[in-house]
């Protein structure tokens, strides 16, 4: 699950891209408007954390853009007490929720669990399911009708991408993009390997599904 963080107090934003990563998000920060604008605008994002006040371009005028260009990402705006105005405008504007600051670290887990919440598949926050193969964040690993096997950080998040997108296919390109980011030298031939301990985990475990090659493109859960 990839988020981006527009916020610039810096040590508020870095704050909060501890705390997501520790909790197994991976997140890009961004400490002004159009950093942001330009970051969202890829529509590689789960969720958009988007600070108000902001130099270079304010929040609203960021959300106003990201939804001009069709980009429906989720957005949890972060907002000061004195900013009613702006969170009635924000909301209007396509924010799907805010958070008022100062706010606690269990909220804002809550909020940004809500805001990327998927429909079908989710048993509950913390596990994704398909055809019996369960991918648990608690525990990092994969379960099938009891097995379990753990994974590295990488194999979950490629994981959760697959498990998210069952017969969907996910270019390598995708893959690199949401898990290492468009900067990464990551090539191919890393995706292939993670690929083949994640089929040699699920064989492990016995479970029916399947990671698929679609020959030159990538990879499909099957
Ligand atoms: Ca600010």
């Amino acid at each position: 699950m990839k988020l981006l963080i527009v916020e610039d107090e810096i040590q508020l934003a870095d704050a909060l891209t501890e705390i997501l990563r520790r909790n197994m998000y991976l997140v890009d920060t961004v400490y002004n408007g159009i950093d942001g604008l330009d970051n969202a605008l890829t529509g590689v994002y789960d969720g958009i954390i988007l600070d108000i006040m902001l130099p270079k371009m304010n929040g609203i005028d960021v959300l106003r853009n990201i939804r001009a260009n069709r980009i429906s990402t989720p957005v949890l705006l972060l907002t000061a007490r004195s900013e009613v105005e702006d969170k009635i405008k924000g909301l209007d504007c396509g924010a799907d929720d805010y958070l008022t600051k100062p706010f606690i670290t269990g909220e804002l887990l809550a909020r940004v669990r809500a805001m990327t919440r998927r429909k079908g598949e989710i048993i509950n926050d913390n596990r994704l399911e398909y055809n019996g193969l369960e991918l648990n964040k608690n525990t990092c690993s994969i379960i099938y009708n009891g097995n379990d096997v753990k994974l590295s950080l990488k194999e979950y998040q490629i994981m959760e991408l697959l498990i998210s997108n069952p017969h969907m296919i996910l270019t390598k390109e995708r893959i690199i993009e949401k898990i290492w980011g468009y900067e990464s030298d990551v090539e191919y031939n890393n995706i292939e390997v993670y690929i083949s301990f994640l089929r040699k985990k699920i064989a492990v475990i016995s479970a029916p599904a399947k990671i698929k090659t679609a020959r030159g493109i990538g990879y499909s859960l099957e």
